[in-house]
């Protein structure tokens, strides 16, 4: 085993743990050694092809599809330097006053999150798009709010020189998209951060973390030889994502038992739609998420999003199978497709556990309230689609594989619970939160308002494993503004901590 030592190891590369890469950036110039040791490769430019099944093998756990125990939702996030900045799709939204106060957790205050959040959508380009660059599928949409009397707002988005290639979520072929892989990580490695790829960590111990680098045949070769590592370090900061970085604190030998260890996990559990229209529009050019609806988010707990998704993915979500899946797959071109999601309450049995394997297994149960919350947000979906003019619509939760513009005034009917079966319907998140929430107490939650577990001095949390519970609007801007105050924190506490 090849032993290394540093002062302060990341483990992850994503919205967080890139984020405190950067932020731990000064200590380099103090003489002061920091690695982040990321699982996932660093692609070559040359290797975004944005071909659906390569970028997915590549790019995520499991394609993007790793299944909760029951099997009833896919949980999408990424493996790669970046993390799922690598595939997100940038909107840039920060956290409401109101969810602040719902989180209530003693030290987290709205205006210091909104100041640290406010840092990175100037560092990440956030802006909204000219109105030239909104294609049909997000024009038709916000126009068909408007109509219905649905507020809708424009989502500011991260992009820099955007050409509309609409593969986001397969990585940017064109280097547009300013993720923690375009932003944080070449600022933090600039400032002497050792950033190394292919690294798992496989679990920590007393100040140190053991860890695999095996190269997979693709991306740049790690900077460390393929072997096994123990690595030393005063602070280590966790930010593996809400699944791995509670797997891996689960798999570790911590000097304290933690009961809310691995709990607590949120995901707003999403469902694609989609409408039919007579004529080809323009869907799959152009930049695939420009508006939201929260109409509906504080009387019906959920949101409505645009969203264009590749035919894999589309024909996945579909519910059912023959000539009119097939029908309808053959004519994405006419496609107008929304994203729905709910907001899923902070459940104590919603929880990451390790398999004997060490894998992590999550478990998540849907209450009521998220499944009448995603029945009611596919008859608000079809009202959208009809009212922007589709002639059919296919929702997960209707009574017929097409609901036709002449069944419009029945929707109440036609999309209804009784046909929203657990187990047929694909249900799908790309949100996952929780699992070493914040907060004051150890019986209830993992770490202090500032990422440091319950104590243990040297460990740090830095991602959206902090988050007491959902976010109810999309999560990244707020994983960075956590990850801004774990960094303050740890350059605060250094000093203290023995070599
Ligand atoms: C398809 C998609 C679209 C999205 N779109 C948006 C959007 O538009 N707006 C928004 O706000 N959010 C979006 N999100 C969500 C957002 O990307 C995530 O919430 C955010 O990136 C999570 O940050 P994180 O630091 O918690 O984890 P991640 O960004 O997932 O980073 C965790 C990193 O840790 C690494 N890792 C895990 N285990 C280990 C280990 N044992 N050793 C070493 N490394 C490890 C992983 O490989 C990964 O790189 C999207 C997500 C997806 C998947």
């Amino acid at each position: 085993m090849v032993e290394r030592s540093f002062d302060v190891v990341v483990v992850g590369s994503g919205a967080g743990g890139g984020t405190v890469a950067k932020e731990l950036a000064p200590l380099c110039r103090q003489g002061l050694r920091v690695a982040v040791l990321e699982w996932g490769p660093k692609l070559r430019e040359s290797e975004f092809t944005g071909r659906e099944i390569e970028m997915a093998d590549r790019l995520y756990f499991d394609g993007g599809g790793v299944l909760t125990r029951d099997g009833a939702m896919t949980l999408a996030f990424a493996r790669a330097y970046g993390g799922s900045t690598m595939v997100y799709t940038g909107t840039s939204l920060p956290l409401p006053e109101a969810v602040v106060r719902r989180w209530n957790v003693p030290g987290i205050e709205f205006d210091d999150i909104s100041r640290r959040s406010a840092k990175y959508l100037a560092e990440n380009n956030v802006h909204l798009l000219e109105d030239e660059r909104i294609n049909d599928n997000n024009r038709l949409f916000a126009a068909a709010c408007r109509r219905l009397g649905f507020r809708v707002e424009q989502f500011p988005v991260n992009v820099k020189g955007c050409r509309g290639a609409g593969v986001c979520n397969l990585g940017c072929p064109n280097a547009a998209k300013q993720g923690t892989n375009r932003v944080q990580l070449p600022a933090a490695e600039a400032a002497g951060v050792e950033v190394v790829t292919n690294c798992r960590v496989e679990r920590i111990g007393e100040r140190e973390c053991f860890a695999t680098v095996a190269n997979p045949g693709f991306g740049e070769l790690s900077r460390w030889e393929p072997g096994e590592y123990r690595i030393r370090a005063r602070a280590i900061v966790v930010a593996a994502g809400a699944v791995n970085s509670p797997a891996l604190l689960l798999r570790s030998r911590l000097p304290l038992r933690l009961p809310a260890l691995g709990r607590y996990f949120t995901a707003h559990p999403a469902l694609i739609l989609v409408g039919e229209h007579d004529r080809p529009i323009s869907n799959f050019h152009g930049h695939p998420k420009s508006y939201y609806c929260d109409h509906f988010a504080a009387s019906h707990g959920f949101l409505l999003e645009t969203c264009m998704y590749f035919p894999f993915v589309t024909a996945k979500n579909l519910i059912g199978f023959g000539a009119e899946h097939a029908e309808l797959m053959r004519r994405m071109d006419r496609m107008q497709m929304i994203l729905v999601l709910a907001t899923d309450p902070a459940l104590p049995d919603n929880r990451v556990t390790v398999g004997r394997d060490g894998a992590p297994i999550v478990s998540y149960r849907f209450t009521d309230g998220v499944l009448d919350a995603l029945v009611a947000s596919q008859r608000a979906a079809a009202r959208i689609f009809f009212a922007a003019g589709c002639t059919r619509v296919h929702a997960p939760a209707g009574a017929s594989f097409f609901i036709g513009a002449d069944q419009a005034g029945r929707l109440d009917e036609l999309i209804a619970r009784r046909h929203f079966r657990l187990g047929t319907v694909s249900i799908s998140s790309a949100h996952l939160m929780g699992g070493c929430r914040m907060g004051s107490d150890p019986a209830t939650s993992v770490t202090d308002a500032w990422g440091k577990v319950h104590g243990v001095p040297w460990l740090f949390v830095a991602d959206a494993s902090l988050f007491p519970a959902a976010a109810e609007i999309n999560p990244y801007v707020t994983i960075m503004a956590l990850a801004d105050r774990a960094a303050e924190r740890v350059r605060a506490r250094i000093a203290e901590l023995p070599a």
